[in-house]
């Protein structure tokens, strides 16, 4: 016998999520299994079952773990001193449902798990290097057990509630207990992003107040995007950048400035090249989302930046929270940007994920920003050198660089 069931976040299935199940009488006691693509799971002892007389077991009502951990994020609980991982018991019999959806049953930790694997599989999944066979559904590849592939690295790890000193939330590069990105959210009722405004799942714990300006959840599209480019780096130069990057957060907040990414802002040529890749992740995820009808592939990569470079933008018109438009097209159908400059944000991402894109290609220049950081690109000016040096792209790079002042 074994334990066929489904696990649930509010009445929608989890997707490749960890549940483990303890069994005093075999060995291994713990034994780890994933939910599928249709939230389904089968505990078996897998032959596993030296003890006990059922070798194929277990079966009629169980106990078992759901962990806020899937193929994309493991989630900690940030309410403790040190944050460990979410875990929520059960009991379930074959054919059954575990549907989360108290926060009793931590269902706000498991809502930015999901929200994070849904992130990847509309926006980077399709992209280099994440596109390749080895790894599709699994940002990082895997090893040759459900176990050995949910504890292997680089693995990005999300925070929530965030107790550290920062007002808002931000991706630290090499976290202590890793090495790689973890990223830090701050409570709801703190950090309105992270789940939008209106919530659609009411908490009475957390009312929020009337008359609070409505607010689309654009925090983990960008964050993820940061969490998953800096995952991509070498582990030295991860580290500078962790220095780099949280000093001019940390800088930001001293001087009583928002540490918000906004596409308008001069910063420098670094946080520039690294905002411009959050500002893709959250402008093509809701994009997608939004768009009717719906379109995937090729159909809508390239729908994205035609739309993002037209006369009324999707995203501008259906009112993006913080949306700005990057530039439009003349008659003569060359860009005209609305923003310059390698140390403004909005710049770097008009010019790389529009015009570059429109001329090379989503996926071409997406996959070469991603990889970029293997040869130590933090700035546009690195990536430009990186692209006359490796392709055939010159004359469109030197194009873009020229018409946005890079
Ligand atoms: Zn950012």
């Amino acid at each position: 016998m074994a334990v066929t069931f489904t696990v649930a976040l509010r009445g929608v299935p989890l997707r490749r999520t960890y549940v483990s199940h303890y069994d005093f009488f075999r060995v291994p006691q713990t034994l780890f299994f994933r939910t599928d693509e249709a939230g389904q799971v089968t505990v078996a002892n897998a032959g596993l079952a030296n003890v006990t007389t059922d070798p194929s077991g277990p079966n009629g009502t169980i106990t078992v773990t759901v962990h806020a951990q899937n193929s994309v994020v493991r989630v900690l609980d940030g309410s403790l001193l040190t944050p460990v991982e979410v875990t929520q018991n059960f009991t379930v019999s074959n054919g059954g449902i575990i549907n989360i959806n108290t926060n009793a049953e931590q269902q706000d930790h498991f809502r930015i798990m999901d929200a994070c694997l849904r992130i990847y599989d509309t926006v980077f999944r399709q992209f280099s290097p994440f596109n390749r066979a080895q790894r599709q559904a699994f940002p990082f590849g895997q090893a040759q057990t459900v176990t050995a592939t949910r504890n292997r690295l680089p693995r990005i790890e999300v925070v929530y509630p965030d107790n550290s000193p920062s007002v808002l939330a931000y991706v630290e590069p090499a976290s202590l207990s890793t090495g790689f990105p973890l990223i830090h959210i701050k409570h709801k009722s703190v950090d309105r992003r992270l789940f939008g405004v209106p919530d659609p799942v009411q908490d009475a714990t957390a009312p929020i107040p009337p008359g609070t300006q409505p607010t689309d959840p654009t925090l983990i599209p960008h964050e993820l995007a940061h969490a998953l480019h800096m995952a991509l780096i070498p582990d030295t130069l991860r580290v500078s950048v962790e220095t780099q990057y949280l000093g001019w957060i940390a800088g930001r907040v001293a001087a009583g400035l928002p540490p918000f990414h906004n596409t308008n802002l001069a910063t420098t040529p670094f946080v520039a090249w690294i905002e411009a890749l959050g500002i893709f992740s959250e402008r093509y995820f809701f994009y997608a989302n939004r768009r009717t009808p719906t379109l995937t592939g090729v159909a809508l990569r390239r729908a994205f930046f035609r739309d993002e470079l037209s006369a009324a933008p999707l995203l501008k018109t259906t009112n993006l929270t913080g949306y700005s438009q990057a530039a439009t097209l003349n008659t003569a159908g060359s860009v005209v940007p609305m923003l310059t400059g390698d140390n403004v944000e909005g710049a770097i991402y008009g010019a790389v994920f529009l015009d570059f894109a429109r001329r090379v290609g989503l996926r071409e220049v997406v996959g070469r920003y991603l990889n970029s950081g293997n040869n130590n690109v933090l700035t546009f000016d690195d990536f430009r050198n990186l692209i006359i040096n490796r392709t055939n792209f010159d004359s469109h790079i030197t194009q873009v660089a020229n018409t946005w002042g890079l």
